[in-house]
């Protein structure tokens, strides 16, 4: 097994110079046995509210350069202990969400087979969160049907918006449908904010999922809830953070933004608690990062951190094995 190569000595490249990467570490194809990949999804073509999000893998970059390569709470050394690597984006065209997917999945799919026999852990950044279809196309591909962790104000499982099947809102139904989300292994963490009908919670939890609005996770507290979500995990299991999960105060550059959400400390703990399904994470994203409604880049900061915890998770995981 070769070296770790890690990000770029800060004391010897200030961590403001040099050309952007995710916490400054070298490019997929500049490394052996890439273990964990960043790959950019820079598309939001399926937002249904305030756009934006298709310069989140740029933003997320740009405020991922204060990222130190150790994970203190998790013990766990990150981009020197395993080996990580940014994978550039996915070259997703901006005007048909069908070849943007496809685009997306093709790109993971590679990173992955990067890794050879082990199938490098793919973590996206959105893009909006129709981008999460085509990473979990890929992850299950490789890994099998997947429980979802999804962090989030909404629960995504419309069956249409506007006529049109794919789009942000839809995309947890459509893995359903896939048969690559198991909705009964699968929790939805945070949901809130006035809905079109009762009924709209209620879908979802037909569909298998464990349904937590943002309201029932503090009356039964995260703890009882993060451990439900462990209990009912499968094999392989996938983590989608859509920053809207996020109270807007501490993540206002997002397109759809529901007040009364979580600290960002508070999805720390939760992503945290997780740790025990750490070594069968093989995948995860951060979506719905939108930099034109940004404020001295909050949200880009908080989606680069979150990455970083999911990256923490992989590699304290991959520890294990
Ligand atoms: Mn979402
Ligand atoms: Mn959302």
């Amino acid at each position: 097994m070769s070296e770790v190569r890690g990000p770029l000595d800060a004391l010897a490249v200030p961590r403001f110079a040099g050309i952007r990467t995710f916490g400054r570490l070298p490019l997929l194809e500049e490394v052996e046995n890439p273990r964990i990949a960043v790959l950019g999804a820079p598309y939001d073509g399926g937002v249904s509210f305030r756009p934006g999000p298709r310069f989140g893998p740029a933003a997320v970059r740009d405020a991922s350069i204060l990222l130190r390569p150790f994970h203190e709470p998790l013990g766990v050394d990150v981009f020197t202990g395993v080996q990580c690597a940014d994978a550039g984006d996915a070259p997703a065209v901006p005007v048909d969400v069908h070849e943007a997917h496809r685009a997306i999945t093709e790109r993971a799919l590679e990173v992955m087979a990067a890794g050879g026999e082990f199938a490098t852990r793919v973590i996206g950044i959105g893009g909006d969160h129709s981008c999460a279809l085509p990473f979990l196309r890929a992850a299950a591909e490789r890994h099998g049907p997947l429980s979802l962790i999804q962090l989030d104000a909404h629960s995504d499982t419309w069956d249409a918006y506007f006529g049109e099947k794919v789009t942000h809102g839809t995309i947890m139904r459509r893995a359903v449908e896939e048969g690559i989300v198991d909705a009964a292994t699968s929790a939805q963490i945070g949901m809130r904010g006035p809905l079109y009908a009762a009924e709209d919670l209620g879908d979802a939890r037909d569909m298998g999922f464990d349904v937590v609005t943002t309201s029932q996770l503090f009356e039964q507290g995260p703890a009882a809830v993060v451990a439900r979500a462990i209990e009912r995990a499968g094999p392989a299991v996938y983590v989608s953070f859509d920053v809207d999960v996020l109270d807007p105060a501490h993540a206002p550059g997002t397109g759809t933004p529901e007040p009364g959400g979580l600290s960002t400390r508070e999805a720390q703990a939760i992503l945290r608690g997780l740790a025990p399904l750490a070594p069968r994470i093989v995948g995860g994203d951060v979506v719905e990062v939108s930099p034109p409604y940004d404020v001295a880049a909050l949200t880009a900061t908080v989606g680069a951190n979150m990455a970083f915890e999911l990256m923490a998770l992989i590699a304290l995981g991959l520890r294990a094995v």
